[in-house]
């Protein structure tokens, strides 16, 4: 083998770089800070699971069971499948280690990345990240409430433009059969029409074929029945109740009759929000209820409600709207020989020990190429430290963005930066 062989990141994997990273964690930290106001608390689990797991949870009929997992035998003979989202892991970490023996409801956030093998196209990766929270144990609709108004809460936060919360219910495990009959019965006479996709959901996940993008669906499925005209009447109050208190929390929302989710565990809620940029709507979340799925998986009778956001989304949309940022240091220091090197890196230890992001020049450069070098940086502020300066305890400051500069004490220069850094937002690991 030649030693010039050249390697790539899979198929539809990819690298994370700055500064979007720097979007990244603007989302994860400020989710954890909004769902810990909820009471959440993060777990983590192993990003494999058995793939029983899966099939069982997720359930055979969907898309992602059927197509797009990532499947493989371990060294031991055992079914092994990178997981495909997360909620089938949580609910298997909470009856593992026994969760529902704690006090009702127990919530939990988690966030990495998924896998799913489908053909990779624009915005839609192999191995992608979801920031998830469940909520066990309570089946009112408070709760369900309660997480659409922390994830709206959240999504405001960051600042995403034209939210749009839109909710339904699936009904349950005594209604749904009633309306999948009458939704096929509808159907029929059109069946041969459909996507390849909806022919097999015809027979296998029928309520998907609502949610279908494919032109001609859309068209041969116009009329069909909706599903909140045959709920039973406990989904039925369910539903009209969770509207209620959503309207009590001023969170606009539409109802839409056509989104169903694509997983079979769903019960009752479901729900969506897309964000939007001149008008071009996103889902950047997505959950539901799931009363069913602890007791499928071998646990006891709990139910339960969550979602999912999608970072891709998410810090795409964050980087449309932030292109201004320049994502450069807070402070270059610009030190002028041997003296002021040494001065200058215990400055910028200080700096850097209160939050602030600081590069350093080469001592032994001339000011000029030092300057040009901040400037590259993207800098926001440069120190300058040479002899004149240290002799009075001083320092020099110029700021690049406007050209203002003027000098102040040496003993103050932490405070001096704190104070500039709250309007600059360049503080690390600070939320806002
Ligand atoms: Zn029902
Ligand atoms: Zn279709």
């Amino acid at each position: 083998m030649s030693g010039a062989e050249k390697y790539r990141a899979l198929k539809g994997m990819r690298d994370v770089l700055p500064p979007e990273i720097d979007l990244w964690h603007r989302v994860e930290q400020t989710a954890a800070a909004v769902f810990e106001t909820y009471g959440f608390r993060e777990i983590r689990t192993p990003i494999a699971e058995s793939t029983a797991l899966f099939t069982r949870g997720i359930g055979e009929g969907t898309d992602i069971v059927e197509k797009e997992m990532y499947t493989f035998e371990d060294k031991g003979g055992r079914s092994i499948s990178l997981r495909p989202e997360g909620t089938a892991s949580a609910v298997r970490c909470y009856i593992e280690n026994q969760l529902h023996t704690l006090p009702s409801p127990q919530k939990y956030y988690y966030s990495g990345p998924m896998f799913r093998y489908e053909r990779p196209q624009s915005g839609r990766f192999r191995q992608f990240y979801q920031i998830g929270v469940e909520a066990f144990g309570s089946a009112s609709p408070v709760l369900d409430a309660e997480l659409l108004s922390m994830l709206r809460q959240l999504l405001v936060r960051l600042g995403l433009p034209e939210l749009n919360v839109q909710i339904n219910s699936i009904g349950c495990e005594a209604c749904r059969p009633t309306y999948k009959k009458v939704l096929l019965e509808f159907l029929e006479g059109s069946r041969d029409g459909f996507c390849p996709d909806c022919q097999r959901r015809y027979m296998s996940n029928p309520l998907r074929i609502l949610d279908c993008k494919v032109e001609r669906c859309v068209g041969l499925r116009q009329g069909a029945p909706r599903i909140t005209d045959h709920l039973c009447e406990d989904c039925r109050t369910h539903f009209t109740t969770l509207q209620t208190l959503l309207s009590k929390l001023e969170i606009p929302f539409v109802v839409n009759h056509e989104m169903v989710r694509g997983l079979d565990y769903y019960t009752r809620t479901a729900f969506e929000v897309t964000s939007g940029n001149l008008g071009a709507q996103n889902a950047v979340a997505a959950g539901g209820r799931y009363d069913r799925l602890v007791k499928e998986c071998g646990g006891p009778d709990v139910p339960a409600v969550g979602f999912a956001l999608g970072m891709e989304r998410i810090a795409g949309l964050l980087k449309q709207l932030s292109s201004a940022e320049t994502g450069g240091p807070m402070v270059f220091i610009a030190a002028m020989g041997e003296y002021a090197l040494y001065e200058g890196l215990r400055i910028a230890e200080k700096l850097r020990s209160e939050g602030i992001w600081v590069e350093t020049g080469d001592s032994a450069a001339s000011l000029k190429s030092q300057m040009r070098k901040a400037d590259r940086l993207a800098s926001e502020y440069v120190v300058i430290l040479g002899e004149d300066e240290l002799t009075a305890g001083e320092f020099t400051w110029k700021r690049l963005k406007d050209g203002s500069d003027g000098r102040a004490p040496l003993a103050g220069i932490g405070p001096f930066f704190a104070e500039r850094m709250v309007s600059s937002r360049k503080r690390v690991n600070v939320v806002e």
